[in-house]
């Protein structure tokens, strides 16, 4: 059997047991397995992984894992010095757009909200969202560990959080969305384009009170979902610019 080191950095220990946070991981292993299959192997999905550094060289996921090598894995991060030219995998062009796991249906919302493309259905399966991310180059968020081990997806992220408004600030943080935020773009339904609609169009569809109180329209120019500046806007508005204040 041989051994290599594995030093693994910033967030990249959330995917550690508490244990050896922090600390130098040893792997044991035959042959000379890809420096991938060893980083996912102690447990760190690959597209969380933005850089490697193997006996201090960087190095891409199929490198052989050298005996008694000493490894370092970076995450994506603004504080990452890397040599011209090297990366892991070339971000797609922005806006990005994403791919939700199933069970994330309010994040999806929130993203659609603050005018991110996002596709999400309670029926994909883990394989159909590998492909739809692949296809369109989207971006995977979950947080199931094993989706983003799967070999297709690229560009992936998963969710620290539990909770639904935590994980919206996560993806804005990772990302760097902050300056991206556009409301009243997407459908909360469907994600298909909004546009601004008078008000005659839609009379007929609107509740008495807002017939009264609500000048300005919104429809989905696919689902035709009719949407106003309601009771939650302020709620919205409020969110949204708590998410501009962290940048
Ligand atoms: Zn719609």
């Amino acid at each position: 059997m041989r051994t290599a080191t594995f030093t693994f950095h910033g967030v990249l220990n959330d995917f550690l047991k508490p244990s050896k946070r922090g600390k130098h991981v040893a792997y044991t292993f035959d042959g000379s397995p890809a420096v991938k299959d060893a980083i996912e192997a102690i447990g760190v999905p690959h597209p969380e992984v933005a850089a490697i550094l193997h006996n201090k060289v960087p190095v891409f996921f199929s490198h052989p894992l050298q005996p008694n090598g000493h490894v370092h894995v970076f995450p994506a991060g603004p504080e990452l010095d890397l040599p011209e030219g090297y990366t892991l995998a070339a971000m797609p062009s922005r806006p990005y757009r994403f791919v939700l796991d199933v069970h994330l249906g309010t994040l999806a919302s929130t993203l659609r909200m603050l005018g991110f493309d996002t596709l999400y259905d309670t029926n994909y399966s883990d394989k159909e969202i590998a492909h739809i991310a692949q296809q369109e180059q989207r971006i995977v968020l979950t947080r199931d560990i094993v989706l983003l081990k799967q070999k297709v997806i690229v560009h992936g992220y998963w969710l620290r959080s539990q909770h639904k408004t935590e994980q919206a600030k996560e993806v804005i943080r990772r990302f760097n969305l902050h300056q991206e935020i556009s409301p009243f773009k997407l459908c909360l339904r469907c994600n298909g384009a909004v546009r601004p609609i008078p008000k005659e169009q839609v009379l007929d569809e609107l509740p008495t009170k807002t017939q009264l109180y609500f000048q300005e329209f919104y429809q989905c120019t696919v689902c035709h979902k009719v949407y106003w500046k309601g009771s939650h806007y302020e709620h919205m508005q409020a969110f949204i610019e708590e998410l501009k204040q962290e940048s």
